[in-house]
């Protein structure tokens, strides 16, 4: 006991402070990010598992920090989703992904763009009238745009996310439950929610070439995506055995390291000309 309470002081006496002047000038630095052109996002490819051909891009986003060096998402995004600036993110993740997708389809590439959106954003009622603008802007059809939600989202307020998913969906706008199958929810949302796909969590993928639980939970999955007339795709694909099982299985799309590792912008165009020869 004195040990557990021991490190548990340690952890908060000597981190706290450090981690809590952190993660007030990681919020209170968003805006200067913004202007200053700190924040980056990287892609990474989808493809269709039948013929492997690019089907979309995911927008993951990078902060290169003065002081903090790059951080991944994973060291801000949660900071930033405490407070209201997650809105102005997501904004700028949206707009910066829509105007990279038109130089896309200008060079005669045609690809959708996918992004990750967060509970706030869709409890957010402005969020739909933004989202048209930004499309309208850049000339991006709703079709073109895949929204990526967690479990989570759709749990935190069960009407207010039904009526913004809704919208989107009518919008055309494709919705996608990232995660799968790590979330504690039920699955009764399913049947409520007009979700268009299943993202099967990476945790999953990445071992079930050798963890027979893991391949049946992959398999179930894409079985139950598949009855519910959805679509489905494995992300954390890092072995060529993978992507092959996942073809045995049905799989309609895959995303991981084997295929592609996220890459910036300017990265895709040549990416796309060696994986398609
Ligand atoms: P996610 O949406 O589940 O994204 C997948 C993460 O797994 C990415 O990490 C990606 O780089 C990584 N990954 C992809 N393929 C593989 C693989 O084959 N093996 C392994 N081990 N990992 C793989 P990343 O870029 O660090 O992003 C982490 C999380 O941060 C994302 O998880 C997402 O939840 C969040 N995130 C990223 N960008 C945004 C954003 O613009 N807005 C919001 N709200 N969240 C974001
Ligand atoms: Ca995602
Ligand atoms: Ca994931």
């Amino acid at each position: 006991h004195a040990k557990k309470a021991g490190v548990g002081v340690a952890l908060y006496d000597d981190s706290y402070d450090i981690h809590s002047q952190k993660r007030l000038s990681l919020i209170s630095g968003l805006p200067r990010a913004i202007k200053e052109n700190e924040l980056i996002l990287h892609y990474q490819p989808k493809i269709r598992v039948s013929d492997r051909t690019v089907s979309s891009l995911e927008a993951l986003i990078r902060w290169q920090h003065p002081e903090h060096g790059l951080l991944p998402p994973d060291q801000f995004i949660p900071i930033i989703e405490l407070g209201d600036s997650i809105i102005e993110l997501t904004n700028w993740v949206i707009n910066r992904a829509c105007l990279d997708c038109r130089k896309w389809q200008d060079q005669g590439i045609s690809v959708d763009v996918a992004v990750n959106v967060s509970t706030l954003n869709i409890q957010d009622e402005q969020f739909i009238k933004r989202l048209d603008r930004i499309l309208g802007e850049h000339h991006i059809h709703p079709g073109q745009l895949q929204l990526e939600i967690t479990e989570s989202v759709i749990m935190s307020d069960t009407k207010r996310a039904q009526k913004t998913i809704r919208a989107l969906d009518s919008m055309g706008v494709g919705i996608s439950i990232d995660d799968f199958g790590t979330g504690y929810s039920s699955l009764a949302y399913l049947k409520r929610i007009p979700v268009d796909e299943l993202k099967i969590d990476k945790s999953f993928v990445m071992d079930m070439e050798q963890d027979d639980n893991d391949a049946v939970i992959v398999r179930s999955t894409i079985d139950l995506a598949h009855n519910l007339g959805l679509e489905v795709t494995a992300e954390g694909v890092e072995t060529a055995g993978a992507l092959d099982l996942l073809d045995v299985l049905g799989c309609n799309y895959a995303q991981g390291y084997y295929i592609c590792r996220p890459v910036p912008a300017d990265k895709i165009a040549p990416w796309i000309d060696t994986w398609s020869e």
